[in-house]
């Protein structure tokens, strides 16, 4: 096997048809066999027609395999549940929406011939998508890029196509906060891109509420950052610092100088700024301990309720 598409889904009943019907068409055109490729669903708990609708794909067409998970796991994790099941030498992910255009694989595919083990989709413009969400979503890229020792690439979302082996270490790395373009971009190996133009979804609404974009850039963040805790460690010296010298001088005044009024105000201002900044640090502790006390929990990232793997893998 040659070439599997892990797609995930999640109430996406406008667009099945028509990315099976667009994809198809373009992986005919590059694959040489007729079972040279999969088509692989994965159901993150959609609660629209997607399920019948991807089953019936699967009916008609013996390329088209799927995976219906349990509940709404998530994007990352969705996508993350297709890598385990997908068998292909190459594997393609792309967003079931069609922002991103299927025909762009065969030239992405044409990069990987070069020896790259990983060709990403590089937007060069957005559309459809408003401007709140372009602004978060550029503000966050270029943010992620300066705090982070790696070298995550700006505008990128998960559509790309990576080597066997970069799946087989995604499937290795442990973390449960899944970060994919980041944790691919850790991995090296040979990586380039490929600019197109991001496209209007198709049918529906976006899966990605402000929740979970929020908790999506924490998870970037977190887990290729340490910097704010660093960030909450030097700011609490600096404001130690401050407060030392302001107690001494406080001390100097009432004992040596002897002029010293009842300092309400003062009181109350370095209690609050002291108070702030503790609470600051305190919070993006937990951030981190909350991150580790999820991947101690060990629990499995997906559950599967029903599947069907045409090619053998599972
Ligand atoms: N998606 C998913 N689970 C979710 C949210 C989204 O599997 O909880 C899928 C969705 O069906 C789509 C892809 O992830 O194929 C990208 O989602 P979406 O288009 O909503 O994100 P956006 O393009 O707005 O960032
Ligand atoms: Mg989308």
């Amino acid at each position: 096997m040659r070439i599997s598409t892990v797609i995930p889904v999640y109430n996406e009943e406008g667009n099945l048809a028509a990315i099976h019907q667009r994809l198809s068409a373009v992986l005919q055109q590059v694959s040489s066999g007729s079972d040279d490729h999969e088509i692989l669903f994965v159901n993150d708990g959609s609660s629209d027609r997607s399920l019948p609708i991807i089953k019936g794909l699967a009916a008609a067409d013996p390329h088209v395999s799927y995976l219906d998970l349990s509940r709404n796991f998530g994007h990352q994790v969705a996508v993350c549940a297709g890598l385990d099941h997908a068998a292909g030498d190459r594997v393609i992910i792309i967003d079931c929406d069609l922002q991103d255009p299927p025909e762009l694989i065969p030239e992405m595919l044409l990069r990987m011939d070069e020896g790259h083990d990983v060709v990403y989709a590089k937007r060069r413009a957005r559309a459809g998508e408003s401007t709140m969400k372009r602004w978060t979503a550029s503000l966050f890229y270029r943010l992620l890029s300066r705090i982070t020792s790696v070298d995550i690439p700006v505008d990128t979302g998960d559509f790309r196509v990576v080597s066997r082996r970069v799946v087989e270490v995604l499937r290795q790395m442990p973390e449960r906060e899944k970060f994919l373009r980041g944790q691919i971009a850790w991995m090296g190996f040979s990586q380039t891109s490929v600019a197109y133009d991001r496209a209007a979804r198709e049918a529906g609404d976006t899966g990605y509420t402000y929740r979970k974009m929020i908790g999506f850039a924490l998870d970037g963040i977190t887990s290729f950052s340490d910097l704010p805790l660093k960030v909450a460690t030097i700011s609490g010296f600096l404001v130690s610092f401050i407060s030392f010298v302001l107690m001494i001088y406080a001390l100097w005044s009432r004992f040596v100088w002897k002029v010293y009024e009842p300092g309400w105000t003062s009181l109350m201002l370095s209690v609050l700024f002291i108070g702030g900044i503790q609470l600051i640090a305190v919070g993006i502790i937990g951030e981190y301990i909350g991150r580790i006390s999820n991947n101690v929990k060990q629990r499995p990232l997906y559950l599967i309720r029903e599947k069907e793997i045409r090619t053998g893998k599972d």
